[in-house]
């Protein structure tokens, strides 16, 4: 039987908005399709080997909570998650979990974060937060998808040159609110600042992340279609409301 382990990383601490939601549409696809999922949390102490997953997924957090994550990176889960990038694990980074992921946050009121340092990219925050619906469009290495999602960080985001968006701005702010890019790409990692239900409102790019992991475990499988009528009335629903 095909099977994926999904490591779920600090459940307990970067979960705004039910990013976890995303943990549960991935598993559900995959056993409608007749594949097994593994999920386990793995958190502040607790080890880390990124040889047992395929798929690692960080939700988003406040400022604060960035922070509290910074000693345990540094104890050792850093190096192991820039190892698990570098060998083309999939990862689905949120808002602060893709924040995380870069080599540094200034946060708006002047505190040094060093992050993993996986992605060549930065954050600096403004008072100003950036919150709202939005929309982007991904490129064609990844279908021309179109994203919709919701955004809430003050935090600013810009990119490497070591790294691709994983879109471009169609409406709302995106990385940054000047260059409209949204989110960064790089190797098998997809980094948004897309909260909540982004899978669920967007069934094909959960699919593209599976293929992706799945693919890179048995190459040539198959993923069979489903039937995702509600969700592509949810997705066109926001899409025309966006474009409006
Ligand atoms: N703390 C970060 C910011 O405000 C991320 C917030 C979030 O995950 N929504 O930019």
């Amino acid at each position: 039987m095909y099977q994926l382990k999904i490591c779920h990383l600090y459940p307990d601490i970067l979960n705004l908005y039910g990013d976890r939601g995303n943990i549960i549409c991935m598993k559900k696809r995959m056993e409608w399709r007749g594949i097994q999922a593994e999920v386990t949390g793995v958190s502040v102490g607790d080890p880390l080997n990124f040889d047992d997953y395929d798929i690692f997924f960080i939700g988003g957090g406040q400022d604060f909570e960035q922070g509290v994550l910074l000693e345990d990176l540094a104890a050792g889960k850093a190096k192991e998650i820039s190892r698990a990038v570098e060998e083309e694990k999939v990862f689905l980074a949120i808002c602060g979990g893709y924040q995380m992921l870069g080599q540094y946050y200034k946060t708006w009121d002047g505190q040094q974060c060093d992050f993993i340092g996986a992605l060549d990219l930065y954050t600096i925050g403004e008072k100003e937060r950036m919150i709202g619906n939005y929309m982007y469009q991904c490129s064609s290495e990844d279908e021309n998808l179109i994203v919709v999602g919701f955004e809430n960080h003050s935090g600013k985001t810009y990119l490497g040159d070591k790294v691709r968006p994983m879109g471009r701005v169609l409406s709302g702010h995106g990385n940054n609110g000047k260059d409209k890019t949204e989110g960064a790409r790089y190797k098998n990692v997809f980094a948004t600042y897309s909260h909540g239900p982004l899978l669920p409102k967007n069934p094909k790019l959960a699919d593209l992340i599976l293929k992706t992991a799945l693919m890179r475990k048995y190459p040539g499988i198959h993923l069979s279609a489903l039937n995702d009528s509600f969700e592509e009335q949810a997705h066109n629903y926001m899409q025309e409301r966006l474009h409006g």
